[in-house]
């Protein structure tokens, strides 16, 4: 009996240490569309405040990050220099940039050479930038995360960027910020302050919600968690609340750590032949081994529906 007693006891504190000791959770952070996600709709003064902003956030959260430029958005006219010193901050801050062609090109769109073409002319500007940095432009970041639809097409473009020197940077967490920001910046100029609240406290909860899911999803495919990638956007929406979503992650038990540091783990190399449609990298394995993951949380179909009522021409190409 007492035996019983004292394992009953011995197996109660080992909980309770379980409890306590929060995991030790990894994540690296990647943001897309640089300099900004609407610059086409901006002036370069507005580009400059808010990368400035967001370049704060970072640094005050001492958050490492890698930013994707798409360099057509630098080209408006009598901005150009303007525009390239905002993309210069990143660095100057100790940041990473990557490349993500220079138009925004669907490979599965726009096929392979035309693919290829954009990536090559996305290069000028951020490798002059980086080189001036005495860094090597490294990542790459498939624009709608298209990869390609069929499989020998996935293949040649890879082979294509991994000559040019890219490392292709994965995602594993999207909680599509960008469909929130567009319509958080569209309440924003319409004054609707409580709408941007529901939007912005939505975000996180959607956030909180893909992380809980890549996080089980990700033991089911590689045996543990990796190395989580999150991605999001240069948009007024992280401007404003970036550091709401970085406490978010901590509380959930995450480190911040570079995008090099999570292409370290070994779950980056497990067999992945997916095409069709841009997604997550995790659904990429699940559907590789022939199933498909099941339980993808659902995007709040209210924000779609206040999405689809935005006009086509206000929506950034
Ligand atoms: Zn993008």
């Amino acid at each position: 009996m007492r035996g019983i007693i004292l394992a009953v006891c011995v197996c109660l504190v080992c909980m309770a240490v379980e409890a306590a000791t929060p995991p030790d959770r990894q994540v690296a952070i990647t943001i897309d569309d640089l300099p900004a996600g609407n610059a086409a709709f901006m002036d370069a003064a507005s580009i400059t405040d808010l990368t400035s902003r967001l370049l704060a956030t970072l640094r005050a959260e001492k958050v490492p990050a890698v930013g994707f430029v798409s360099e057509k958005k630098l080209y408006s006219w009598g901005e150009v220099d303007e525009r390239i010193k905002a993309l210069a901050m990143w660095l100057d801050s100790g940041l990473e940039l990557g490349n993500h062609t220079f138009a925004h090109t669907s490979l599965n769109q726009a096929g392979l050479k035309a693919f290829e073409e954009d990536v090559i002319q996305g290069e000028t500007v951020t490798r002059l930038l980086l080189a001036q940095h005495k860094m090597k432009l490294r990542y790459f970041r498939h624009p709608f995360l298209d990869v390609g639809l069929d499989l020998a097409t996935r293949r040649e473009a890879e082979a294509f960027l991994s000559e040019r020197g890219y490392r292709v940077a994965p995602v594993t967490v999207d909680a599509w910020d960008w469909m929130y920001a567009r319509v958080y910046e569209d309440a924003r100029k319409r004054g609707h302050t409580a709408l941007q609240q529901q939007l912005l406290s939505s975000y996180l909860s959607y956030s909180d919600t893909m992380f809980g899911y890549a996080e089980q999803l990700s033991k089911e495919l590689a045996g543990y968690e990796v190395k989580q990638i999150l991605l999001l956007h240069a948009n007024e929406l992280e401007v404003d609340h970036l550091k709401e979503l970085v406490e978010l992650i901590r509380k959930r038990g995450y480190r911040f750590i570079s995008l090099e540091d999570a292409l370290s783990d070994q779950a980056y190399s497990m067999p992945d032949t997916y095409v069709g449609e841009g997604t997550d990298w995790l659904d990429h394995w699940a559907v590789t081994r022939g199933k498909p993951a099941q339980g993808h949380p659902v995007f709040p179909q209210w924000v779609i529906d206040l999405d689809k009522a935005i006009p086509a021409e206000l929506k950034a190409p």
